[in-house]
């Protein structure tokens, strides 16, 4: 990634600390993905895009700026990326997933913040990812306590807008949702210069449908019992897709759904014949923490399914695209938006039928429910999860981990013997 060295200068960034983050990715990366088998030919493009990732996007973006387009960084899969694409500004995710980032966090959080907090502040104030710089807005939710701090401090750094998201689900609240992305859309023309019209939300509204439609072909795949990719391959498609242009994530991996059906006619499985199948459930899991996906299909099990922010809650559930007025668009944004099942709602009944519907859908053989260290919300609900899939007769096993791998043999003991007791 060398060549970009003069653009990350230009972008302010701490040049000797990236070189150490540069460092070990490509190793990490070999480690993970590039030691497996038989992938899909497809997944070569996220292979590159991660050989690439602080050069390649970033510089896509920085040309954009150029020609006059605005980058809003974002956080939640609540906020609707549908509005900024009308306006002909670009979205990029900014969630940091790296314990590289996180003593820079903890140097203004407090270290009982969970880890995706806490490296996402220390990516924007130590200045080594080169997206955090380049975002003109970023885009905040009141989802939990630990972000609802954190857009604070972020905010003395950087433009930073914040929804407030009500916390349920009743009929005034999905109107109160639309009020607020009805007063987004004004923030948006105000930073862009660009008028939201009823056409180009409708467009724009089409362009993500099209996202999910095609990262839901993946996921179709999976449910397959010829399971044609790995856990770990999906996680990362699903990583990107909030890093890269939504019409080009539609593209590839539409390729890679093509491939993956191809795969399954012809009996190509990357697991041998009754490997266990894993649901993943809980807090996200952003690039590039691989972790758990490691330890599960290299203990001897498949992961079939993320019930998370970075798998099902991305892309289930299309907006309407009938409507043909603002005010009916605002509203069927809404409508979607709030069928997302974060645990930061109460009640949160709509994530356990989820959660079972998916076990069911994906022919899995148990649930890991994995909760991010100081994530109190996810830790919390984790009880009601693993009641309910208890009742159901479906085996859980609840884990909770940060990202460093000091727990990571320990966790492998504790991932074999489940996989050991689902026979
Ligand atoms: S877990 Fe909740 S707060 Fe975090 S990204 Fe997902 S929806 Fe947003
Ligand atoms: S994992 Fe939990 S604590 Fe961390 S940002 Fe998401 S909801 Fe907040």
């Amino acid at each position: 990634m060398s060549d970009y060295v003069q653009m990350w200068k230009d972008l302010g960034m701490d040049l000797q600390t990236h070189d150490a983050l540069c460092q070990v990715l490509p190793t990490a990366f070999g480690d993970v993905y590039l030691s497996q088998e038989n992938r899909p030919q497809a997944m070569g493009f996220w292979d590159f895009v991660v050989s690439e990732i602080h050069g390649i996007r970033p510089s896509e973006l920085i040309e954009a700026q150029k020609q006059g387009q605005k980058v809003f960084g974002t956080f939640c899969v609540y906020v609707p990326d549908e509005v900024i694409i009308a306006a002909n500004g670009i979205v990029t995710g900014l969630c940091g997933g790296s314990q590289f980032w996180v003593p820079g966090g903890e140097k203004v959080l407090p270290k009982s913040t969970c880890p995706l907090i806490k490296a996402s502040v220390g990516a924007r104030l130590d200045r080594t990812c080169p997206f955090f710089r380049i975002a003109d807005m970023y885009v905040g939710e009141t989802t939990c306590d630990g972000k609802k701090k954190a857009w604070e401090i972020l905010g003395e750094d950087v433009p930073t807008y914040i929804m407030d998201i009500p916390q349920m689900k009743r009929e005034k609240d999905i109107q109160k949702w639309a009020d607020e992305i009805a007063e987004f859309t004004k923030v948006v023309e105000d930073l862009t210069g660009n008028k939201i019209t009823a056409e180009n939300l409708n467009a724009a509204i089409h362009t993500i449908n099209e996202r999910r439609k095609a990262l839901a072909r993946v996921f179709e795949a999976r449910k397959s019992q010829v399971l044609p990719i790995s856990g770990k391959d999906a996680l990362l498609m699903m990583q990107i897709a909030f890093f890269d242009d939504p019409a080009r994530c539609a593209q590839m991996s539409n390729k890679l759904a093509d491939e993956l059906e191809q795969r399954i006619k012809d009996g190509v499985s990357v697991f041998p014949a009754g490997t266990k199948r894993i649901l993943l459930t809980g807090t996200p899991l952003a690039i590039p923490n691989w972790k758990l996906h490691h330890l599960i299909e290299t203990s001897g099990a498949a992961v079939v399914c993320e019930e998370m922010c970075t798998g099902t809650r991305y892309f289930e559930n299309l907006v309407d695209e009938s409507q043909t007025t603002l005010e009916g668009q605002l509203m069927a944004l809404a409508q979607r938006y709030l069928k997302t099942n974060c645990a930061c709602f109460t009640p949160n009944t709509g994530r356990i039928e989820d959660i079972l519907r998916m076990a069911k859908e994906y022919q899995v053989d148990g649930v890991i429910d994995v909760n991010l260290k100081f994530c109190c919300l996810y830790d919390t609900e984790g009880y009601t999860v693993e009641k309910a899939l208890k009742k159901s007769g479906i085996p859980v096993l609840g884990i909770e981990t940060d990202y460093t791998d000091t727990d990571a043999e320990q966790l492998r003991t504790r991932i074999e013997a489940f996989i050991e007791m689902l026979g």
